[in-house]
């Protein structure tokens, strides 16, 4: 498993914890899709694309191969191209680069959408290509799979705010949630945004969403695991926290639970054994993480995982 697929399990682990919703930071440096046609237009027939390195997102790359990018006043050359090859061509700039360019009319887009963009001429070892559109600078997103998405409490298209801290914090707006197959957890910030907040591949900002995050994803879940499940809804049969005078034990099956049965952590493991075992609550901590399995193996076996607000998480210690 690669450094980087730890961190976003661990990163996704945290935040369904509900102890902060961290995203890793990835800052895109100027690069270039390219068509199959125009890369051999710009390599040569026999040109082929080779893999230096793999990146973050599933199935994507960083080719070996590079290009100059020749603008109206200005060239910047040995520009990373990504892989695989896309439908249509698109350089991806900061603003700066804009300016070395001298094409300050290129638009924040997001990848894909090229409609009305400004063109520029690409230099490769085996020709020159003039594009008719598809220079862009990237508009800041974040990158989420359905099941991320779902623990971090996000929706494909959402916008939202990200916090960062530091020797130069700040809250980064609008940034676009992008969910779904092919995608996996990473904030994209370009150079001239990593900068000003100090940044760099690896640095953590913190999601600021109005709902907060999510325990378990939601879906497929009876209504009642849902009513469950949901945070900051009681779950059902309990008597509200505060409770002048406590209630007898028999009258609260809370006050006999031992604490090593109050869980900090319900896995599919957990839910089966107690099934076993004919129980049909289980009981967990405030912040307790709940394993998507073991959401939809209590919601299969019509148990109840019971959510007890007066018992306080162990702190799990993470360090990076
Ligand atoms: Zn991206």
């Amino acid at each position: 498993m690669d450094e980087g697929r730890i961190r976003r399990l661990v990163l996704t682990a945290v935040a369904g914890a509900g102890e902060g919703s961290y995203l890793p930071v990835g800052v895109s440096a100027r690069h270039v899709h390219l068509s199959e046609a125009d890369f051999h237009l710009l390599f040569g027939k026999e040109g082929q694309l080779h893999k230096e390195k793999d990146i973050s997102q599933p199935g994507q790359f960083a080719a070996k191969e590079k290009v100059t990018l020749q603008g109206r006043k200005g060239s910047i050359e040995n520009v990373r191209i990504l892989g695989p090859f896309r439908k249509e061509t698109q350089v991806e700039i900061s603003l700066t680069d804009s300016f070395l360019l001298g094409e300050k009319d290129t638009p924040v887009r997001l990848s894909g959408d090229l409609e009305g963009t400004p063109g520029l001429t690409l230099v490769g070892p085996a020709g020159t290509l003039r594009i008719p559109k598809g220079l862009i600078i990237a508009e800041r997103h974040a990158h989420f799979s359905e099941s991320q998405a779902a623990v971090y409490g996000v929706k494909d298209g959402q916008k939202v705010s990200v916090r960062i801290e530091g020797k130069r914090p700040g809250t980064l707006e609008a940034v676009i949630c992008r969910v779904g197959a092919g995608h996996e957890l990473e904030l994209h910030i370009d150079t001239d945004e990593a900068n000003a907040f100090g940044l760099a591949n690896g640095s953590l900002a913190e999601l600021v969403t109005e709902a907060g995050p999510r325990m378990v994803p939601q879906k497929n879940l009876s209504a009642d695991a849902r009513k469950v499940l949901s945070p900051g809804t009681k779950p059902p049969e309990m008597p509200p926290v505060a409770v002048p005078a406590p209630p007898r034990k028999e009258e609260s099956p809370r006050n006999s639970i031992p604490r090593e049965k109050v869980l900090d952590l319900v896995t599919e493991a957990e839910i089966r054994a107690a099934f076993k075992n004919n129980e049909r609550k289980i009981y967990c901590s405030k912040k307790a993480l709940i394993t998507p399995a073991a959401a939809d193996a209590a919601a299969a076996g019509d148990m109840e995982i019971v959510r007890l607000p007066e018992v306080e998480t162990k702190k799990r210690d993470i360090n990076w």
